[in-house]
């Protein structure tokens, strides 16, 4: 692990070390093979920030049964002068009877959470879940509270383990905070 990084001139510095990541993922990964053992579920993962947790986390499942696809948001300015509109892309199977697993990074207002779960049910899967590797209730604008958390964290900026800052870091294999 590295003593800091600094990307864009923001100086981070070690939050998360790999061995802990590895743990709580492995502990996620136990609860979703109990929970869906004898099911053949599958998994949304969200990119980009998704794809290094969603590789431990389904290996470490061991859930054979199981399949996993890739989804994103693409945000584009909408008509109303409300802002940006989100739109689910990337979706190419049937979710009918499914049992859905959506697998985020990280869990901060709420607001995509709770849209993409209402987006899902909207096309008929048997159950919807939720697993984040990082979920900071204190800025939650929802009161959303995924099923299955690796990390409950306060509401500072991290990156490192999939998780960004303007594209750049996902690559890090350890989890690093903002220096205050
Ligand atoms: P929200 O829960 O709808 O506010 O959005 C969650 C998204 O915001 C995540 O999927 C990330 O892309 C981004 N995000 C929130 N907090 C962080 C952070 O600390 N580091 C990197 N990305 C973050």
């Amino acid at each position: 692990m590295e003593d800091k990084v600094i990307v864009d001139g923001l100086t981070f510095v070690p939050y998360l070390r790999r061995e802990e990541i590895q743990k709580q993922v492995s502990r996620v990964a136990a609860e979703l093979r109990h929970d869906l053992e004898g099911k053949n579920p599958l998994f949304l993962c969200v990119l980009n920030g998704a794809f290094i947790f969603a590789a431990d986390l389904i290996r470490e499942a061991g859930l054979n049964d199981a399949s996993i696809s890739f989804v994103r948001y693409s945000s584009y300015a909408g008509l109303q002068t409300t802002g940006k509109v989100k739109q689910l892309i990337g979706l190419s199977e049937s979710l009918e009877g499914r049992d859905v697993v959506i697998v985020e990074d990280i869990v901060d207002t709420g607001l995509t959470a709770v849209q993409m779960i209402q987006d899902l049910k909207k096309l008929n899967p048997n159950s919807v879940r939720f697993v984040t590797l990082l979920h900071k209730p204190e800025s939650s604008k929802t009161g959303f509270q995924p099923d299955y958390v690796a990390f409950t964290i306060p509401p500072k900026f991290i990156i490192g383990y999939g998780l960004d800052l303007d594209g750049k870091v996902r690559n890090l294999k350890d989890i690093y905070v903002i220096e205050e």
